[in-house]
C-alpha cells in the first residue's frame, strides 16, 4: 500500500520541545497531515518509553498503534474527510560527540528498532555510556562508528541513519562537526549506512551532486518539536505495512517501494546560505571564497551554509545526477500558505478555521497539497487557494534564505501581486 511516513519527530522529553507531544496528539497531528507512520522519537528516555508503552499496542509487524480507546477518543476530535490508520515506528535521536583524528566531532543519528524488547536491550547498553534521563535526545560521548556497533550486536534488524547530514553544527559532514565521508566516520562499518536524512536545508538535487551518497537512500522527516510540524518533510514509500517492508525499502532503495520525499523548498531552512544571524547578515556562497567566511558587519566568522557545504564535497555539477534517484515533492506548509493569503500570522485562529475547513472538505493536508485538483481547491472559497497550490507544485515561488539558524522564506506570491490579485 502507499503511504506516508515521517520517522523523525521528538516528544516533551527532548529539550526545546512542545509541551503538548503526547501519543495522543501525535496521532492526531498525523490525522491531520495524512502520515500513516510516525516515528515515536525519544525511546530512549525512560519517561517516554513508559508513556509509549502504557499507551501503544502491537499492530503489524514491528509497527505499533495507539490503544483503541485512546484512539476512539482522539478520532472524536476529528474532522476530516476520509481515514487512514496511524501507526507508530520505534524511533530515536542519539547525539555523539568524541573526538577523533585530532578534532571534536558531533553527530545526530536516528535509530530505529522493531520492538521494545530491543529497545530495552539498547537502552540498558547505552546507560552505561551515558546519561538516559536528562534529554529525550542523549548526548553520549561515543564514536558514530561504535554507537552503530552496538546497535547492530543489540539487535541485528537495527537501522541507524545519520540525521539532517549538512546541519553545520551536529551532523556526519557538518562544516564544525562532521566528517567529508561516510567511510570517515563509521569505518569498517560502513556498508551498514543505507540511508541519510537530507534536513530542511537540501534538497535530492543538492545531495545528488555528491558521490559519497551515491547508493545511500536519501530520507526526509520533520524533525517536529511541535505537533504541527509533523510531516513538513516525509518518505513516500509502497509496501507492505510492516517494520521489516520499511527497513528493506529503505536499505535497498527499490524505487517501487521507496517511492521518494517530500521536501521544504531547501531555502525555507535554517542553514542555506552562509551567515552571521546577530548582523544579520547572509550570502550566497557564488559571492565569496571559501576562505573569506568573515561577516564584514562584526568580523566574526560567518556560519557556512549547506549550499557551500555541498559545494565543496560535490564532483558533479548542478543538475548532475547519480545513477540511481528518487522522486521528490517541495511543499510549503499549508498553514503558511493561508497565512500569506489570508494575511495574518500562521498560528492565528483565522488560519486554523481555514486549515480545519479545508481538512473536512478535502481530506488531510499532505494529500491537499499534493493530489487535490485545482477546481476542488477552488470550491473552498479560498480565494487563491487554487493558483497558491498550483504555483507550489510547479516550483513557481519566491524564496528568501535562511541562515545561521534562521529560517528563511518561502512565498507564492509578491505581497504587491497578492494584494492585487485578492483585490480584484
Ligand atoms: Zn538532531
Ligand atoms: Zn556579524
Amino acid at each position: 500500500m502507499k503511504f506516508i511516513a515521517d520517522l523523525h519527530i521528538h516528544s516533551r522529553f527532548s529539550r526545546a520541545t512542545a509541551r503538548n507531544l503526547t501519543p495522543e496528539n501525535l496521532y492526531i497531528a498525523a490525522r491531520k497531515k495524512g502520515i500513516t507512520v510516525v516515528g515515536t522519537g525519544d525511546f530512549t528516555h525512560p519517561g517516554w518509553l513508559a508513556e509509549l508503552k502504557e499507551k501503544l499496542s502491537p499492530a503489524e509487524p514491528g509497527l505499533f498503534k495507539l490503544k483503541d480507546d485512546l484512539e476512539t477518543a482522539c478520532e472524536a476530535q476529528l474532522n476530516i474527510s476520509g481515514k487512514h490508520p496511524v501507526r507508530f515506528l520505534l524511533s530515536a535521536e542519539i547525539s555523539n560527540i568524541y573526538k577523533k583524528n585530532g578534532a571534536t566531532r558531533k553527530i545526530h543519528h536516528l535509530v530505529f528498532l522493531s520492538g521494545f524488547t530491543q529497545v530495552e536491550r539498547l537502552n540498558k547498553r547505552l546507560s552505561a555510556i551515558g546519561n538516559l534521563k536528562s534529554d529525550g535526545r542523549p548526548i553520549l560521548g561515543l564514536d558514530s562508528r561504535d554507537l552503530l556497533e552496538t546497535t547492530l550486536e543489540t539487535a541485528p534488524d537495527a537501522l541507524l541513519v545519520p540525521a539532517h547530514i549538512w546541519t553545520p553544527w551536529f551532523s556526519l559532514y557538518g562544516s564544525r562537526s562532521g566528517f567529508d565521508s561516510i567511510k570517515e566516520c563509521f569505518e569498517d562499518l560502513s556498508d551498514y549506512i543505507f540511508a541519510a536524512e537530507t534536513g530542511l536545508s537540501s534538497d535530492p538535487p543538492m545531495n545528488w551532486r555528491v558521490p559519497d551518497l551515491d547508493g545511500i537512500t536519501l530520507v526526509s522527516n520533520s524533525d517536529a518539536h511541535s505537533p504541527s510540524n509533523l510531516g513538513r518533510e516525509a518518505n513516500l514509500f509502497n509496501t507492505a505495512l510492516s517494520y521489516d517492508a520499511i527497513y528493506d525499502a529503505i536499505k535497498t532503495g527499490d524505487p517501487k517501494a521507496f517511492n521518494g520525499t517530500l521536501e521544504f523548498f531547501p531555502e525555507e531552512g535554517k542553514y542555506y546560505h552562509d551567515g552571521h544571524r546577530k548582523c544579520q547578515f547572509h550570502l550566497h556562497p557564488g559571492k565569496t571564497a571559501a576562505e573569506d567566511q568573515i561577516c564584514p558587519i562584526c568580523g566574526q566568522r560567518l556560519t557556512m551554509g549547506v549550499l557551500r557545504r555541498v559545494e565543496m564535497l560535490a564532483t558533479r555539477a548542478e543538475g548532475e545526477t547519480p545513477p540511481l534517484t528518487h522522486p521528490y515533492y517541495s511543499l510549503i506548509p499549508l498553514a503558511e500558505i493561508l497565512s500569506e493569503l489570508l494575511k495574518v500570522g500562521p498560528k492565528t485562529k483565522k488560519v486554523n478555521t481555514a486549515y480545519e475547513k479545508i481538512l473536512e472538505m478535502l481530506g488531510p493536508e499532505l494529500e491537499v497539497l499534493l493530489h487535490t485538483p485545482k477546481d476542488a481547491l477552488a470550491d473552498t472559497g479560498i480565494l487563491l487557494l487554487d493558483e497558491a497550490v498550483s504555483r507550489m507544485r510547479e516550483g513557481r515561488v519566491h524564496r528568501i534564505a535562511g541562515y545561521d539558524g534562521q529560517y528563511g522564506q518561502v512565498t507564492v506570491f509578491t505581497p504587491e501581486e497578492r494584494d492585487q490579485r485578492l483585490g480584484q
